[in-house]
């Protein structure tokens, strides 16, 4: 299901961000493209579109998102940042061959832990990796 322009531009406002084009089309780009994206990969996709974007600019959009808890950073790679759009509880998996990271679906009992209780949690990350099904049956 792809999201209209006037859907995205309602979601930026509600959490305080002025839709600007570019703003609208990298939070078009995450909505549409669950992929996880680094920065280059949203730099590739979109110049083509808009050739007066630049990679400071998708950066510094990102991380306006990020502080707006639009979106969520993964570090699942150390060598690389990549953004989430997903908001719900899950977990990531990184397939070490093929390099995708796919969302894993979490039960929620997972933060019901006795150890958690008098800790107030901001964020989690929960990271797998290994070899996807496809990778696996090479
Ligand atoms: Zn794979
Ligand atoms: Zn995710």
């Amino acid at each position: 299901m792809r999201v209209s322009s006037s859907e995205v531009a309602e979601s930026l406002k509600l959490r305080g961000i002025k839709p600007s084009y570019q703003r609208m089309k990298i939070y078009e780009f995450l909505l549409n493209n669950r992929i996880h994206p680094t920065v280059d990969e949203i730099f590739k996709t979109l110049t083509p579109e808009i050739p007066t974007l630049s990679k400071t600019t998708i950066y510094n959009t990102l991380n306006l998102f990020v502080e707006k808890k639009l979106i969520n950073v993964i570090v699942i790679d150390e060598k690389q940042t990549r953004y989430d759009v997903e908001q719900g509880l899950h977990g990531h998996f990184k397939c070490n061959t093929c390099e995708k990271i796919f969302d894993i679906e979490l039960n929620q009992d997972i933060l019901n832990s006795e150890k958690l209780e008098n800790f107030e949690i901001d964020e989690y990350h929960f990271y797998f990796k290994g070899n996807c099904k496809k990778c696996n049956n090479k």
